[in-house]
């Protein structure tokens, strides 16, 4: 039983890990349909805010 990794364990360090969206690994773990990222409608995880800042910065120049 050494190698057994706690399932919370493992949880954490895939939301750490995952770089797209927070809610995506949240989503996967809890429901049954996972997200590929926040809803706009949501307010926006830090990955999805980030992602979203420089989308935008790039389509303003
Ligand atoms: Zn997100």
């Amino acid at each position: 039983m050494q190698n057994e990794v706690p399932l919370e364990q493992l949880h954490f360090s895939q939301y750490l890990l995952d770089q797209l969206c927070r809610r995506r690994v949240i989503s996967r773990v809890y429901d049954s349909e996972a997200l590929e990222s926040c809803d706009p409608t949501w307010n926006q995880c830090d990955l999805c805010a980030d992602r979203l800042a420089s989308t935008l910065a790039i389509l303003l120049g």
